[in-house]
C-alpha cells in the first residue's frame, strides 16, 4: 500500500499542528511510522488519502459499533443540520435521547450532555466530591478518564504510549488527592480506604479496562468494590466512556449485574458526535446546578447535531439489541481464530475479549493489570500492527488499546483478519 499522499499531509499538519495530531495516539508514535489520513469511511471500511482500503478495528475508538456513515445516524444530522446547529437554548430531542438512555440503564434516572468522555468524567467526580462533602478519589494504574488533571496519574492509552502517565502541569496539590490502586487486586483497594478513612469521595474505574488493552474485572472484583464502597460511604463510579451502549444496553451495570452510583458515557452515546454523558440517581443528580450548588455547564451542550446521530444510533440499539449478542460471537470467532494462528506458530500472546472488546498482548502470562500489560512484548506488537496494516487491516496503534467490533464487519471480514494474522504470526519471535 502506497502512503505517499498521507505522508505529504502528515508533513503540512506537523507545520500548524503540535506532532500533526489532535489526539496524541493518532500519530503512531508508539509503533512507527506515518498517520494514515482518513478520506472517508463506509460500513466496516475506511478509505485513506491515498485511495487505500483499510478494514477498521479501531471505529473512531469505539463510537461507530453500528459501522461507519450509518444511514439512521446520517439522515439524523442532516435533517437537524437544515433547522440550526446550535441553539444554545434547550431543545425537546435533549429530553427524547435523555429519557432513552436512562430507560436502557440500571440506576439512572437523571443524566447530564457534555461534549466529551473527559467532560463527562471530570464532572462526574467534582459531583461525587460535591455530594459526599470528600475530596479524594481512587482511580487504576492504566486506566484513562480523559485529559483532566486528577486522572493524569498512572493512566493508560495515549499518556502511557507516550511514557507521560503523569504529565507535566498536572499540579501536586491536584496528584495528591488521587489515589492509585491495582486493577484486579481487591486487597489493595481495601488498604488505601482504611488509610484514608472518610477522605475519599468516589472510585473511579473502567469496569471493563479499555485502555491498557482490553482486560476484564476479575470474577467478583466489581461486587467486591461496590461492597467496599457501600461500607465506607464512597461512590462507586463506572466510567462506560467505552463499554457503555457497546457491551449491552445497560452496559456493564447490566453485564456483570453491579450498581454503579455514577455512570460516564462517551463514545457510542454520540453516534460518531462530540458526546458525553454522566448519570445517576435523582438524589445525587440534583446536587448539579441550576438545582444544586456543584457547577457543570457548556456552550454546546445537548447541541442538536449531536443529540440527532445519538438518538438515531440509541434508538437503533434499543430496537435490536440482539446486536450485542451478535458482536459478542463476532468476536468470539476472531478470537478463536486470532489463537489458532498464533498457536500455530508458536507465538507467546494473550488475548482477552469482553463483547465487541478485543485486544491481543504479546505475553506469556495472563494480562490482568496494568503491569502485565505493561510486560508483554512491544517489539512483537509493532511488528503484528504494521504486517496487519500492509494486509490491509487497521488495527489500534498501541498496545494500550483496544480493538473494537462493528456490526456492519461480516465473516468474511473476520476470515479476511485471521488469514492476515497467519501471514503476520511468521514474522513474530
Ligand atoms: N474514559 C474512557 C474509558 C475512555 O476510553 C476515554 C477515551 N478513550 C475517555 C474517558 C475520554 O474520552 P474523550 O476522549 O472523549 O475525552
Amino acid at each position: 500500500m502506497l502512503y505517499k499522499r498521507s505522508s505529504a499531509l502528515f508533513q503540512e499538519a506537523q507545520q500548524v499542528i503540535p506532532g500533526g495530531v489532535n489526539s496524541p495516539v493518532r500519530a503512531f508514535k508508539a509503533v512507527g511510522g506515518t498517520p494514515i489520513f482518513a478520506e472517508k469511511a463506509k460500513g466496516a471500511y475506511l478509505y485513506d488519502a491515498d485511495g487505500n482500503k483499510l478494514l477498521d478495528y479501531i471505529n473512531s475508538w469505539g463510537p461507530m459499533i453500528l459501522g461507519h456513515a450509518h444511514p439512521k445516524v446520517v439522515d439524523a444530522v442532516v435533517e437537524m443540520a437544515q433547522k440550526g446547529t446550535s441553539f444554545g437554548m434547550p431543545t425537546e430531542i435533549e429530553t427524547e435521547i435523555a429519557a432513552l438512555a436512562v430507560s436502557m440503564v440500571p440506576n439512572i434516572e437523571k443524566i447530564r450532555f457534555v461534549n466529551s468522555g473527559t467532560e463527562a468524567c471530570m464532572s462526574a467526580v467534582r459531583l461525587a466530591r460535591g455530594f459526599t462533602g470528600k475530596d479524594k478519589i481512587i482511580k487504576f494504574a492504566g486506566c484513562y478518564h480523559g485529559h483532566s488533571d486528577s486522572f493524569l496519574i498512572q493512566a493508560g492509552s495515549g499518556a502511557v504510549t507516550f511514557g507521560t502517565p503523569n504529565s507535566p502541569g498536572v499540579t501536586q496539590g491536584t496528584a495528591k488527592d488521587t489515589l492509585l490502586a491495582m486493577y484486579n487486586d481487591i486487597n489493595n483497594v481495601a488498604k488505601i480506604i482504611a488509610e484514608n478513612k472518610n477522605e475519599i469521595a468516589c472510585i473511579i474505574i473502567e469496569p471493563v479496562a479499555g485502555n491498557m488493552g482490553c482486560i476484564p474485572p476479575a470474577e467478583g472484583f466489581l461486587q467486591a468494590l461496590r461492597k467496599l464502597c457501600d461500607d465506607n460511604n464512597i461512590l462507586l463510579v463506572f466510567d462506560e466512556v467505552m463499554t457503555g451502549f457497546r457491551l449491552a444496553k445497560g452496559g456493564v451495570q447490566e453485564l456483570y449485574g453491579v450498581d454503579a452510583d455514577i455512570v460516564t458515557f462517551g463514545k457510542v452515546i454520540g453516534g460518531g458526535l462530540p458526546v458525553g454523558a454522566f448519570a445517576a440517581r435523582e438524589e445525587i443528580m440534583n446536587h448539579l446546578a441550576p438545582l444544586g450548588p456543584v457547577y457543570q455547564a457548556g456552550t454546546l451542550s445537548g447541541n442538536p447535531l449531536a443529540m440527532a446521530a445519538g438518538l438515531a444510533m440509541l434508538t437503533e440499539l434499543n430496537q435490536n439489541a440482539e446486536i450485542f449478542d451478535s458482536l459478542a460471537q463476532k468476536t468470539e470467532y476472531l478470537h478463536k481464530g486470532l489463537s489458532k494462528v498464533m498457536i500455530e506458530n508458536n507465538v507467546a500472546h494473550t488475548i482477552n475479549r469482553v463483547g465487541s472488546m478485543i485486544s491481543i498482548h504479546f505475553s506469556e502470562t495472563p494480562v490482568t493489570d496494568f503491569e502485565t500489560a505493561a510486560n508483554a512484548n512491544g517489539e512483537n506488537f509493532k511488528t503484528f500492527f504494521h504486517g496487519m496494516l500492509r494486509e490491509g487491516i487497521y488495527i489500534a496503534p498501541s498496545a494500550f488499546e483496544t480493538w473494537f467490533l462493528c456490526d456492519a464487519l461480516t465473516y468474511k471480514d473476520l476470515d479476511k483478519t485471521i488469514d492476515a494474522a497467519a501471514t503476520v504470526a511468521k514474522q513474530l519471535k
